[in-house]
């Protein structure tokens, strides 16, 4: 692991967040976590279109271009000598005393880092277990911001119920919008289906390749359509996509076994062709 911070590569214990950093104190900033496969960047424009557009939602300036940071990321690969890893970066309105309102005259601070990442085949090839649990988060869940406590706290009553992802449903509507840290997808019927992009969900890049590349050259059917947690239950199949989780099947949902209980057809041809994908575009 090797880290990025203000024009230089850091260790990633070096202390550098200065206490009045607005990332720091109001999670006032937005992040970005990419994949590194085979030591290339995979889908870094996408990445990076979706970071541009979470600084402008938030109105934080826009200080780098495209080619520093992939530039930046390309010298973190170098540096570290990590082939398949994971990259992260923040960028935090910057620091200044702490008040509320937007600072004047600061200039927004990035770090980044890289940790190898293996894919987690043998999970893939098996299946997860998901915990249902309603969505506390704010109305903003398009923007990729920093403020995660929704997220961390769905997640860690999934791992207390002894499953590896939480799906969360808002229960004005009683409808499911996505995973703690993924998107969520069912297939019934040989439909898939997944909640349209509005501010209730993070448009995952994961997603966007399913929906934009996958599954129209697979003549699959595609539904931007959300469902209720006991629709979901019924499902044939179900599964989730992330940056680095990928395609994962669903196997069971709120203690609700997913199909037949193993990974479906559908979600395997879906996996299969988003590995090939990424192997292809990063040979
Ligand atoms: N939704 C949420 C809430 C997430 O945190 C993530 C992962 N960052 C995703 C969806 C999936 O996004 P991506 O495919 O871009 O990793």
């Amino acid at each position: 692991p090797l880290g990025f911070f203000d024009g230089r590569i850091v260790e990633l214990d070096e202390k550098i967040v200065a206490m009045e950093d607005r990332g720091h104190q109001f999670g006032d900033g937005i992040y970005e976590a990419t994949r590194i496969y085979n030591g290339k960047c995979f889908q870094l424009k996408r990445h990076l279109d979706r970071c541009v557009r979470s600084l402008r939602e938030l109105k934080i300036p826009i200080v780098y271009t495209y080619e520093e940071l992939e530039e930046i990321h390309y010298s973190l690969i170098q540096a570290s000598g990590i082939t398949n890893g994971f990259i992260y970066f923040q960028i935090t309105r910057g620091t200044a005393p702490r008040e509320h309102g937007f600072p004047k005259n600061v200039i927004p601070h990035l770090s980044m880092f890289i940790r190898p990442m293996q894919t987690k085949t043998e999970l893939q090839a098996v299946g997860v277990k998901c915990f249902l649990t309603p969505d506390q988060r704010w109305l903003r869940c398009d923007i990729k911001s920093l403020n995660l406590l929704g997220n961390v706290l769905a997640k860690q009553a999934a791992h207390d119920a002894k499953c590896f992802e939480a799906v969360m449903y808002r229960e004005d509507k009683n409808l499911i919008t996505e995973g703690s840290s993924s998107n969520f997808f069912i297939v019934k019927d040989e439909v898939i289906w997944t909640h349209p992009i509005n501010n209730l969900i993070l448009k995952g890049i994961t997603r966007t390749i399913l929906l934009e590349d996958i599954i129209p050259s697979l003549n699959l059917t595609i539904l931007e359509k959300a469902f209720s947690p006991e629709f979901a239950q019924k499902a044939d199949e179900a599964f989730i996509t992330s940056t680095s989780l990928e395609v994962m099947p669903v196997i069971s949902l709120g203690g609700k076994i997913i199909g037949d209980g193993k990974p479906g057809k559908i979600t395997q041809k879906l996996q299969r062709a988003y590995r090939e994908k990424a192997h292809q575009e990063c040979k």
